[in-house]
């Protein structure tokens, strides 16, 4: 997910605070980007084009184009994106500056508790912001809010400096739609960690260009409307002014700015990058793997619970990442929280037999990729295997019985609801209820002896 251009929208902004300042780095941008196209055409020049590409004159295709070295057209168009500079300028100099001023800052300055007090509860706000503002909110409309919290995390979401919430949701709902297309996911986990994590913001590629025909809900809300036609204004009114005064009360405007404005700003912003990058690259996948997304507690404590990757993208519109409920997402806390105080409502959650039945599917092919292995070597199947796959076999046909008597439990409920007098629902769903804990139970039945059978081949049940 995240942010488009973290700086593309920060730029209009800039344009309209600092207009000649914006026109200068718009020359200069230009500039580079002709001198870099005449390096690119002088070599192309000398490297023969005929050479790479050679159109075929035939009767069938006039315009084939063939590529002798075996790339893409698409893909070459792709790696040739020009530089987004002012967002390749800003993601590369404001790590570099905290990294250089903020041990600089600590050895020469006394620091106040105060100070590290207001480091830490903006750390907070600006990430779980993005979490349970952009992301679960606006993105996948998992639960409602009052204006009052929808105000506060999108206001937590603008210190964050990862775009508007029309290019940041845009952005993510693309992601969420093709996942892992080297094409058209904006942050591919397919192109490697680099790309994934920050690549994709430094230069304008084809995939990172959002036209919000996929954010209708958003770019009616007058609120958002000002936030994007501003966003500019509202990143230095947070960032700096806001920041500043903040640091004013406590007695330290430098202090303030240097870590609760700098620091901050880069750690939420690699830690909401680690989604997009790490959290599609390590972990295990419980869900689903016919995408890269992972599930990791490790980076659901950077990411405020957004950790638990794989659930998210098979179960996009609940309002939870961290669906157990031991497992660490303080996002969910704070969503759940607020319900209790009238603040968020209409909380969305996939209901527990639809998610024990994702996890168990995925054992099951679990199991057969661990059969087709052993029997792929060649060799004779030691007898705990033999015996693996008979239990294996024996359950997944009793697993797809519990299936088939779910679906046709299904089926009957929206015919019930349909037909019964209303006065007799009461009853009717009283049954309905007792018939789907037991189709719960059994679920979970097939779930412990699936755990059983791979312990006796010495594995575990999930998958990397
Ligand atoms: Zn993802
Ligand atoms: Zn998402």
């Amino acid at each position: 997910m995240i942010a488009k251009k973290v700086i593309g929208l920060p730029l209009k902004g800039l344009r309209f605070a600092m207009k000649s300042g914006d026109t200068l780095i718009q020359h200069a941008g230009t500039q580079a980007l002709r001198v870099k196209t005449w390096l690119d055409t002088s070599k192309s020049k000398t490297d023969h084009p005929a050479d790479k590409f050679a159109t075929i004159n035939n009767d069938k295709d006039a315009n084939a184009v063939v590529n002798y070295e075996g790339i893409d057209p698409l893909e070459l168009e792709f790696q040739k994106s020009p530089i987004n500079l002012v967002p390749a300028i800003f993601l590369i100099a404001t790590p570099i500056a905290a990294a250089v001023i903020t041990p600089w800052y600590l050895l020469t300055h006394q620091v106040s508790a105060p100070v590290w007090g207001v480091f830490g509860a903006f750390m907070v706000w600006t990430g779980i912001s993005i979490t349970a503002g952009y992301h679960r909110l606006l993105s996948h409309r998992a639960y409602k809010a009052h204006p009052l919290v929808k105000n506060f995390l999108l206001l937590g979401s603008t210190l964050a400096v990862q775009g508007s919430a029309f290019d940041w949701v845009s952005g993510h709902r693309t992601h969420h739609r093709h996942v892992d297309d080297r094409m058209e996911d904006p942050y591919s986990a397919q192109r490697g960690f680099f790309f994934s994590h920050i690549g994709w913001m430094l230069r304008n590629y084809p995939s990172g260009r959002f036209d919000y025909k996929n954010i209708p809900d958003l770019t009616k809300d007058k609120v958002l409307q000002i936030q994007h036609k501003y966003y500019g204004l509202w990143v230095l009114a947070t960032n700096v002014a806001m920041v500043a005064a903040v640091g004013w009360l406590v007695g330290d405007v430098w202090g303030t700015l240097v870590l609760a404005g700098l620091l901050r700003l880069v750690l939420t912003h690699h830690f909401t990058f680690f989604i997009n990058s790490l959290c599609h690259m390590f972990g295990t996948r419980p869900y689903t793997d016919t995408n890269s997304a992972r599930d990791n507690f490790f980076l659901a404590i950077f990411t405020w619970g957004e950790g638990y990757h794989n659930y998210h993208h098979f179960f996009q519109y609940d309002y939870r990442n961290g669906v157990k409920w031991w497992q660490y997402d303080p996002t969910k806390w704070l969503i759940v929280g607020l319900s209790k105080l009238g603040l968020t409502s209409e909380l969305r959650t996939v209901d527990d037999t639809t998610i024990k039945h994702a996890e168990v599917q995925m054992q099951f092919k679990k199991a057969q990729q661990q059969i087709d292995n052993a029997t792929a070597s060649g060799h004779d199947i030691p007898h705990a295997m033999r015996s693996f796959q008979d239990r294996i076999k024996f359950e997944y046909d009793a697993f797809t019985q519990t299936v088939e008597e779910w679906q046709a439990l299904k089926a009957k409920t929206i015919e019930l609801k349909k037909t019964e007098f209303a006065d007799r629902l009461h009853e009717v769903d009283e049954k309905l209820r007792q018939d789907y804990a037991k189709i719960e139970q059994k679920i979970l039945a097939h779930n412990s002896n699936l755990k059983t059978a791979f312990r006796s081949i010495g594995q575990s049940p999930k998958a990397a």
